[in-house]
């Protein structure tokens, strides 16, 4: 705190991502990073752009990666937005296309980020509570709002909406624009990109932070009408006209290029999702349906926050949200097999 501030930024309350320790032979199971590397074809995209060539600006569209984006998803370079991680081109979403009289809908639990944004942006809110079993209930949406923002796969929940149920709110919204984060979309679900062309009140976003590890790269993107993507164009040149650099850039597209890598580690994080979801059952947990690389559960003899602490003294790292109705929930990022597997013989011991 300082004299110098001012008022707003005394009163800001940031965002607190999990932390990142720098502990050796820690099992790291709180901020969703894939557990397995980059594509080696991504690692050398960037070797060969360590040169000279740093000196230049990088292509401040970022054109090469936004048609990397447009041709895997079968949509115009037109309607492809790219930002340094999604983090970013939220924010900019939240500043170009919330700031409405009515307010802007989203889950009670959800991803904590929003509320953030609204602060930032002076953006009225109202947050809609999920089901008694932790689902989005899109009729709880159906009302005057000033746009519309959830994360399918929920996050922290990780329960799956149907393409379907996502319709229905598009047909039934259409005076605000609804984002579908997508974050965590490649683990199971089906992407809305496919409504786009349908609906041009719609925008989804996905980010190359999970399913293509490339969570140090920060590479994000939305997809949605040309005229909404203008409107993240115009903040963006009005704050940072390069938010993605040339490696990143070249990541991002021999990581969209790599196809059969993506598929491959997206298929191990499923099915090892099972395989824990399955044993912790067995250890008396209750799992929410996963469609993410995470799983959230909560034990009914055992206190979460006590677990994820005595998990912690045992090396492994787990997330724990101290807020209503999710407190007794333990938020664990799908590790590789062995990390798996080493969590469940140290919770065994603990239930
Ligand atoms: C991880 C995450 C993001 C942000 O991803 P970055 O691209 O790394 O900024 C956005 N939304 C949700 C729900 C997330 O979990």
């Amino acid at each position: 705190m300082s004299r110098y501030w001012s008022a707003f930024v005394h009163n800001l309350e940031p965002y607190v991502p999990g932390e990142q320790p720098k502990i050796a032979n820690l099992i790291k199971l709180n901020t969703n990073e894939n557990p397995y590397g980059p594509s080696p074809k991504v690692l050398e995209a960037i070797h060969f752009d360590v040169s000279d060539k740093l000196r230049l600006y990088p292509d401040p569209t970022s054109r090469e990666l936004k048609e990397a984006i447009a041709d895997f998803y079968k949509v115009n370079t037109a309607n492809v937005f790219v930002g340094n991680g999604s983090d970013e081109v939220l924010g900019h979403i939240f500043h170009a296309l919330f700031q409405h009289e009515p307010p802007l809908l989203f889950p009670d639990i959800t991803y904590s980020f929003y509320p953030v944004y609204c602060q930032l942006y002076k953006i009225d809110y109202q947050t809609i509570p999920l089901t008694n079993d932790f689902q989005i209930d899109i009729a709880d949406y159906l009302r005057d709002n000033g746009g519309i923002i959830f994360p399918n796969p929920n996050a922290p929940t990780g329960c799956l909406l149907a393409l379907a149920d996502i319709e229905r709110l598009l047909k039934a919204n259409t005076e605000s624009v609804v984002v579908i984060d997508e974050a965590y979309i490649d683990f199971g679900g089906e992407t809305a990109i496919s409504l786009v062309d349908s609906y041009p009140n719609l925008i989804v976003t996905q980010t190359f932070s999970k399913s293509r590890s490339l969570a140090g790269m920060r590479i994000g993107f939305a997809v949605g009408h040309p005229d909404l993507i203008e409107a993240l164009v115009r903040v963006k040149d009005s704050f940072n006209s390069y938010p993605l650099d040339s490696l990143a850039t070249s990541a991002g597209v021999a990581a969209i290029k790599d196809d059969a890598y993506f598929r491959d580690t997206c298929n191990k994080v499923i099915s090892s999702r099972d395989k824990l979801t399955a044993s912790l059952n067995e250890l008396g947990f209750e799992v929410l349906p996963s469609a993410a690389n995470f799983i959230f559960t909560r034990h009914p003899a055992f206190d979460a926050a006590d677990l994820a602490m005595k998990l912690r003294k045992e090396g492994i790292i787990v997330r724990h949200f101290n807020k209503r109705r999710i407190d007794q929930f333990l938020r664990i990022t799908i590790g590789t097999p062995s990390e798996n597997q080493h969590l469940l013989s140290v919770l065994d011991g603990l239930v």
